[in-house]
């Protein structure tokens, strides 16, 4: 530091000397134990204006694991990680060059390469001429506080990349942190939330059991449970909520943290795997009752046939035995129709005109919709061959119930009023080769993009009553003839069903019937 002299050049009488020796050495005392204070509380260093250290206490030794002979000559460089930008370095000399006081924190490497941060406070020491002269830095280690802040950065990334919607409530279940999880789950961004609570937004009704919830959470410290919530755009989602209770030091609740996983689609599949287990149970269920009931049938039939036969043309009990057969062959029908929906039938093809099978199935097809009509909605379907009949290769029984089905199905998605069209076309793709069309247009209600990936799923269904086995049923049809079956649907405008057969391939029948 800069030498402290006397001005006065005349001799001073013996007793005016001690004085002044006394009043000198009172202020560099001083200085020494301020010195020495700084000494034991903070890193210092001294430097001339270019930088060169020339003063180094303890401590910079200590954390810089740099002897004092080892950093006496050198700069800064010394001990520079290369963290810090050509600009924080130029901003730290333009500052101090014109006389400021430079505060920063360094990222500086120690001479065994460990990293180590300090908190730094540069003053220049001025000249007369207000110029530095001599650079003094301060500073103090802030490497544990610095590894904490990367710490808890790395933990909040890693929050954000979790699936599920992590926040934390405090105990006046306000939010008061919310990470992307949960912005991207429930569409609310964390400015929109901070503040508020979760039964304001998040809820269409306060659910039943959320101070049952709240209570277990006080008592025990955490909760498990499932919520139905909704996102901000109405969509209802099923959550699963885990509760813990965050304590301070001292045992104090503090805060809620609250961890949330979408199980919506979980629930979904789960719904669906229960109930195409309750359907094929049922199948299973139908296929033996069928079988226990198609013996018996059989031989009342047999019987009340030989008692017919013995009666004569006039017996006024004739009519009635003939009553009783009717209702027997009925029945079998029935069970015949239920043995078919749980087995399905093996293919048997020959050459069938389509325009003849389809008409069948439009002619059948009208017939429910004038049971339509007759419950208030006006349907008209309209057919519409080709100018030249295509004869398929086809299980015409089948074909007629695919088409059948789908026309039904076309009947079910016009509310009101509307048109069913059914067109047969011959298309040619390179892949397939030539193909019949066969297409059912309606202009219906339609189907939402969601659940036309999943229509053609066993046991998927969005009617009321529905089984969710028709359209699989189309499916397996189509392609048990070499065939296929899409669907393209606009919600509001219609749906379309196109079911594709190959025209005169008959090696493509040798498909197994699946
Ligand atoms: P450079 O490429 O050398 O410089 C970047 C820019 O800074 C240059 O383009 C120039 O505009 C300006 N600049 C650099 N040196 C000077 C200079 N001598 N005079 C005027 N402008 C200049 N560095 C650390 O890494 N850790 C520290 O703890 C640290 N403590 C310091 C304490 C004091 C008291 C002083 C005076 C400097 C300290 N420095 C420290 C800075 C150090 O002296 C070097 O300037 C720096 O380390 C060089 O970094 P660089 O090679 O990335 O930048």
């Amino acid at each position: 530091m800069k030498r402290v002299t006397s001005t006065n050049t005349s001799t001073p009488p013996p007793h005016a000397a001690a004085a002044t020796e006394a009043a000198l050495t009172e202020p560099l005392k001083e200085l020494a134990d301020i010195k020495f204070a700084l000494d034991q509380s903070t890193i210092v260093a001294i430097t001339n204006q270019r930088g060169i250290i020339t003063y180094v206490n303890e401590a910079f030794c200590r954390i810089s694991k740099y002897s004092r002979a080892e950093l006496l000559g050198q700069d800064h460089r010394i001990i520079n990680s290369g963290y810090h930008s050509k600009e924080f370095i130029r901003n730290l000399w333009t500052t101090i060059a014109g006389g400021q006081v430079w505060r920063g924190e360094f990222r500086n490497r120690a001479k065994d390469g460990s990293i180590y941060w300090v908190d730094t406070t540069i003053v220049p020491f001025l000249d007369e001429h207000q110029k530095p002269y001599q650079y003094v830095a301060i500073r103090h280690d802030i490497t544990q506080l610095k590894l904490a802040e990367e710490q808890i950065r790395q933990q909040a990334d890693l929050l954000d990349k979790s699936q599920d919607a992590i926040l934390v409530r405090d105990m006046h279940d306000r939010i008061i942190y919310w990470n992307q999880s949960a912005e991207r789950m429930y569409g609310w961004r964390i400015d929109e939330v901070i503040g508020r609570k979760t039964t304001d937004f998040l809820f269409q009704s306060m659910p039943p059991d959320y101070p049952t919830a709240q209570k277990t959470l006080l008592e025990r410290g955490e909760w498990r449970g499932e919520f139905n919530q909704i996102t901000k755009d109405g969509r209802a989602l099923i959550v699963e909520s885990r509760w813990t209770l965050v304590r301070d030091e001292n045992g104090e609740p503090v805060q809620k943290l609250v961890i949330n996983t979408d199980v919506t689609e979980h629930k979904r599949l789960q719904n669906e795997l229960q109930r195409a287990a309750q359907l094929s149970f049922v199948g299973e269920l139908a296929a033996g009752l069928a079988h226990e009931v198609k013996n018996p049938l059989a031989g009342i039939q047999g019987a009340v046939d030989i008692l017919i036969r013995r009666r004569n043309p006039n017996d006024p009990e004739r009519e009635a035995l003939e009553g009783i057969r009717h209702e027997v062959t009925r029945i079998d029908a029935t069970v015949r129709a239920l043995l078919d929906r749980a087995r399905p039938r093996a293919l048997s093809t020959v050459e069938t005109s389509l325009v003849k099978l389809t008409s069948k199935a439009v002619t059948m097809a009208r017939s429910q919709a004038i049971g339509a009509a007759a419950r208030g909605r006006l349907i008209q379907i309209e057919f519409e061959p080709p100018e030249q009949d295509i004869i398929v290769n086809a299980d015409a029984a089948q074909i007629e119930d695919a088409i059948l089905n789908l026309v039904i199905n076309a009947i079910e998605a016009i509310e009101a009023e509307g048109r069913i069209t059914v067109r047969i076309e011959r298309a040619e793709t390179e892949e397939t080769g030539e193909e019949a069309v066969i297409e059912i247009a309606d202009t219906g209600r339609g189907i939402s993009e969601e659940n036309l990936k999943r229509i053609f799923n066993t046991f998927f269904t969005t009617t009321k009553g529905g089984t969710g086995l028709g359209l699989p049923a189309v499916r397996r049809i189509a392609r048990a003839h070499g065939g296929r079956v899409e669907a393209i649907s606009q919600i509001g405008e219609g749906s379309s069903f196109r079911i594709h057969l190959p025209v005169g391939d008959a090696k493509s029948l040798d498909r197994p019937f699946k």
